[in-house]
């Protein structure tokens, strides 16, 4: 039997072909490179260059293919860009959603694994945050991801459809052999950007506000390995073949670092200066998140492995210095 890796060609999915290869799964990827990498994509994977909302070439992977679980990356997921474009969002990521859900449903298959993302949540009342906290997604993107996690739910009360909805916190890092990692035409979140100061790509460091609630006035994330990520995914296909109920399941590290934090930390991975500039808040942005995640050592008997800041910092460090332009460089 096959696992289906909707999205395959990109960071996150990219990272969970490894793992699941690793384990001995055999895989096959859709993509359509809108923003993955044919380069990110081992050689003896099989791969259709499709977009999910191709009716026609879903059914042609599931004719082609025994399939027995869909690992669900495809969307967009730029929250600014959301906000000015919520009908493109909408379109990907929903549509996306019913298409895939038709072809699981036409032939027959009855497990997915979702990305979902901490943005359904939106601004926390308090944290960790569990995942029986309320959902209330303060952008499209966390909108899109709540109508998403939804409409599987409710396909799943009247079908055998059975799913685990991760919700990711802020997913960082690269492989540790610093050969795949982190490649985004359009660069937005943190340690991307505080990398590319001493790549000198960029003079310095905007923060984005340093009035917060919180011990130095700056943000707060929790920041999760994409290797540890990566192998959550595994863990839930294995607790749905062991008949695992539909969930949704926190990712995160459970730890909080601020992004002052993250840039001395970046300062003593990279041993360069990370000159700062103080700007506005970003609109949108919550003062602290970071999750609860009993839920996923319990459940899915799983831990995260790379918790050190520094450490996660050293495999994008890695990528991004073996790779200046990404994936152009392979
Ligand atoms: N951030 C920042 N400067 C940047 C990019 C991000 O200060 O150039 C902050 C941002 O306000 C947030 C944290 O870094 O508090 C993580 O942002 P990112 O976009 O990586 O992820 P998000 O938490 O928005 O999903």
């Amino acid at each position: 039997m096959t696992v289906l890796i909707c999205g395959g060609a990109g960071y996150i999915g990219s990272h969970c072909i490894r793992i699941f290869a690793e384990r001995g799964e055999d895989i096959v990827v859709l993509d359509n490179l809108e923003t993955g990498h044919r380069e990110a994509l081992p050689a003896y994977v099989k791969f259709y260059h499709a977009d999910i909302r191709d009716a026609k070439a879903l059914s042609q992977v599931f004719e082609e293919n025994q399939i027995e679980a869909v690992i669900h990356f495809c969307a967009y997921s730029l929250v600014g860009e959301s906000v000015e474009k919520p009908l493109k969002y909408f379109d990907n990521n929903v549509g996306g959603m019913i298409a895939i859900l038709q072809a699981m449903q036409k032939y027959g298959v009855n497990r997915m694994i979702f990305s979902s993302s901490a943005a359904v949540y939106g601004d926390p009342l308090h944290v960790p945050i569990l995942e029986t906290d309320e959902t209330n997604p303060t952008n499209p993107y966390g909108e899109s991801k709540r109508i998403m996690e939804r409409m599987i739910d409710w396909v799943s009360k009247t079908s055998s459809l059975r799913y685990v909805s991760l919700r990711y916190f802020n997913v960082a890092g690269a492989a540790s052999d610093g050969t795949i990692g982190e490649d985004h035409r359009h660069e937005t979140h943190l340690i991307p950007l505080i990398l590319q100061v001493p790549m000198g790509k960029r003079e310095k460091l905007n923060i984005f506000g340093d009035q917060y609630p919180t011990k130095d006035g700056t943000c707060i994330r929790d920041y999760i390995h994409v290797e540890d990520l990566a192998r959550a995914h595994w863990n839930a296909l294995d607790y749905l073949r062991k008949d695992g109920q539909c969930m949704v399941c926190n990712l995160g590290s459970g730890l909080g670092y601020s992004v002052k934090e993250m840039i001395t930390a970046a300062k003593n991975v990279t041993r360069f200066d990370i000159p700062v500039e103080v700007s506005q808040n970003r609109p949108g942005d919550p003062a602290k998140l970071v999750a609860d995640i009993q839920k996923a050592r319990n459940v899915l008997h799983w831990e995260p492995q790379h918790t050190s800041i520094e450490e996660i910092i050293e495999t994008a460090w890695k990528w991004h210095r073996n790779h200046p332009n990404g994936y152009a460089d392979k």
